[in-house]
C-alpha cells in the first residue's frame, strides 16, 4: 500500500504519476463516461421494433390506434407482472420514461390526497425523503425541485442501513417517502437483501402516508449466471398492513430504446386507483401502438430474458474491462476500493477521502469526462468526498480502455499528491 513508502519512494510515484498524466493530456482524448447510456449495438438489438407493428389490435379487440386503454395493454403487463412481482392487475404500463412517472406521484402527492394521508404533502410544514447514499442523482434533483428535503442514509451490503432506516421513518412525521433501487442498485449495485425488503415493509412509520420509491429500473438487467432474486415488497408490505406503502417502478429504457421504451407503475389497488384517477386529467391514453410493438417484439417473460441475454453479451466485456484495469493499476495500493456489480449499469469507485473532486477535474482537463464528483449524495454533496460514479455501458470497449486507464492515472496522482501533502 502507498501508505507504507517512503516519502521519496511516495515522490517516485507521483513522478511517475505525473509523466503518465502528460502523456495523457497530449493525447487529446474525448471520451464520456458520465451517463449510463445504453450504447448503439445494444440499441441495434432492438432494431426490429422500427418495422413494428404489424396490426393495431391488442388481444382485448382493441384499437390501439384510438384513445383510450389507460392502465395500458394487459399482454404488455403480463410480460412485466413476473419481473417487476407486481400482479398485472395491479401494473399500469405508461409512456416512455419511470422518471416521468416517479414526478407525477409525486407532484399528485403534493396537489392531492394520497390514500391514508391526512393532507396534501403542499400543506404540511416539511417533507423529507430518505436517500440511502450513494444514489441516483435524478432522484435527487426531482426532490429538490419540490422543496423536498433530502436526508442521506449509508448503504451497506444488503441495502441501506436499517437500523437508521427504521428509526428516521418511526420518529419523524415529516419523513414521507424513501428512494430505493432495489436491484444492481445506481451505481453501487447492490441488491436488496430479503431482510432488508422484509423490514421495509413490516417497519412502524410516524407518517400515515409514507411510501416507499421502489424503482426497479434495472430488475431483468443480469450480467451473470445467477440473476439476483428479491424479495417481493408489495405482497411484503400487504401480509405486514402496510399495502399501501410502495410504488413500484419500472421501464424498458435500458431494454429496448432509452426515450422510446414503456414505463411502469405497479402498486396496491387503492394507489393505482389514485394514480389513475390523476393520470385521467392530464392524458387520454398511453401509447398503446408503442405497447403493442413491444408485445410483438418481447412476445413473453422468456423473449424479455432472451433479449437481456442479448444485452449481457454486449456489456459483460465492459464491466471485465474497468474491472481488470482497476485490479491491475489500483489493486494491492490502498488508494481505492470499488463495487463488481452482477447486473445494472454502473460501477461505484471510492478513492481516498478528499480526493474524488479534484480526480474528476483532472480526468476532464485530460478528456475524460466523468460524472460530477458529489452527483452519488443529495444536495451533490459527497462529505467524504469520496465516491466516483463510473457509467461503462456507452462507449466502445477500446475507448473505455483509455478512459479507465486515464482515471486510473488521475487517482494516482491526486492521491499521491495528497500523501504527500
Ligand atoms: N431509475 C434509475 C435508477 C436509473 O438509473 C434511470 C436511468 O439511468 C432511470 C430511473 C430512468 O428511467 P426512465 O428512462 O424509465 O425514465
Amino acid at each position: 500500500a502507498l501508505s507504507a513508502l517512503t516519502i521519496d519512494e511516495l515522490t517516485a510515484q507521483r513522478d511517475a504519476a505525473q509523466r503518465d498524466y502528460d502523456a495523457l493530456v497530449r493525447r487529446g482524448l474525448s471520451l464520456d463516461l458520465t451517463r449510463g447510456k445504453p450504447s448503439a449495438r445494444q440499441l441495434d438489438l432492438s432494431e426490429a421494433l422500427l418495422d413494428l407493428p404489424g396490426g393495431h389490435t391488442a388481444a382485448d379487440g382493441t384499437d390501439c390506434r384510438n384513445y383510450g386503454g389507460l392502465q395500458g395493454l394487459a399482454e404488455l403487463r403480463e410480460i412485466f407482472s413476473g419481473p417487476l412481482q407486481v400482479p398485472a392487475a395491479q401494473l399500469v404500463a405508461a409512456d416512455n420514461s419511470s422518471l416521468s412517472l416517479m414526478h407525477d406521484s409525486i407532484v399528485h402527492a403534493l396537489l392531492g390526497t394520497l390514500p391514508g394521508a391526512e393532507r396534501r404533502w403542499a400543506d404540511e410544514p416539511r417533507v423529507a425523503f430518505l436517500c440511502p447514499v450513494p444514489g441516483y442523482d435524478r432522484h435527487f434533483a426531482l426532490c429538490e425541485r419540490f422543496g423536498i428535503e433530502l436526508i442521506g442514509v449509508p448503504m451497506n451490503a444488503e441495502g441501506p442501513d436499517m437500523d437508521v432506516v427504521e428509526r428516521l421513518v418511526r420518529e419523524d412525521p415529516q419523513v414521507k417517502g424513501i428512494w430505493c433501487v432495489p436491484k444492481y442498485s445506481n451505481p453501487s449495485g447492490v441488491s436488496y437483501g430479503d431482510e432488508t425488503v422484509r423490514r421495509l415493509a413490516a417497519m412502524p412509520a410516524a407518517a400515515p402516508d409514507f411510501r416507499i420509491f421502489w424503482d426497479n429500473a434495472y430488475a431483468v438487467h443480469h450480467l451473470t449466471d445467477t440473476p439476483a432474486e428479491i424479495a417481493d415488497i408489495l405482497a411484503l408490505c400487504a401480509e405486514s398492513g402496510n399495502p399501501d406503502r410502495v410504488f413500484v417502478f419500472g421501464s424498458t429504457s435500458k431494454v429496448t430504446f432509452a426515450g422510446s421504451g414503456v414505463s411502469f407503475f405497479g402498486s396496491s389497488p387503492a394507489n393505482v386507483a389514485w394514480l389513475l384517477g390523476h393520470t385521467a386529467k392530464r392524458t387520454i391514453g398511453p401509447d398503446k401502438i408503442n405497447h403493442l410493438r413491444h408485445v410483438e417484439f418481447l412476445r413473453d417473460a422468456d423473449g424479455l430474458a432472451e433479449h437481456m441475454r442479448r444485452h449481457r453479451e454486449l456489456l459483460r466485456p465492459k464491466f471485465d474491462v474497468v474491472e481488470a484495469i482497476l485490479a491491475k493499476e489500483l489493486g494491492g495500493t490502498g488508494l481505492a476500493t470499488w463495487s463488481t456489480p452482477s447486473g445494472g449499469y454502473f460501477i461505484s469507485l471510492d478513492v481516498l477521502e478528499g480526493c474524488a473532486r479534484e480526480v474528476v477535474r483532472r480526468a476532464g482537463e485530460a478528456g475524460i469526462a466523468l460524472t460530477p464528483a458529489g452527483a452519488t449524495h443529495p444536495y451533490g454533496n459527497d462529505p467524504r468526498d469520496s465516491t466516483i460514479r463510473i457509467a461503462p455501458t456507452y462507449p466502445e470497449p477500446e475507448e473505455l480502455e483509455s478512459a479507465i486507464l486515464g482515471l486510473t492515472t488521475c487517482v494516482r496522482l491526486v492521491a499521491t499528491e495528497k500523501l504527500l501533502a
